[in-house]
């Protein structure tokens, strides 16, 4: 959407300089200054296009699941899977068969290898 508007407004501008181009010494200034400001606002655009892509999908995420036991406290951190929420209770403890409670779910970022 961001790079729709910046470059319909780069368009404009370009269009508007060049109408000026007519008016003499000060319409040259003004076409050039727009001609300037169009290139800079295509670029910023298309940057901040390309930059949003990479660092949504370039840097690596991983979310685990916490369970833990209410009745020993035994804890287990498992991957993420879809569906999982605080308070939902999951598979038995190994130590005594209660149902674990899922306590907190978490991402990190991992750094490159
Ligand atoms: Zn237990």
């Amino acid at each position: 959407m961001n790079l729709i508007i910046g470059i319909v407004l780069a368009l404009f501008l370009i269009v508007f300089g060049s109408e000026s181009l007519a008016d003499g010494i000060m319409g040259l200034l003004l076409a050039l200054i727009s001609y300037a400001a169009a290139i800079v606002l295509l670029y910023v655009t298309i940057l901040n296009y390309y930059r949003v892509g990479y660092a949504t999908s370039a840097i690596p995420e991983r979310t685990f699941t916490v369970y833990r036991c209410p009745s020993c406290g035994y804890q287990l951190t498992k991957d993420f899977m879809v569906g999982d929420y605080v308070g939902k209770t999951g598979e038995s403890c190994p130590k005594d068969g209660t149902p674990m409670v899922i306590e907190k779910i978490y991402t990190i970022s991992q750094p490159e290898r």
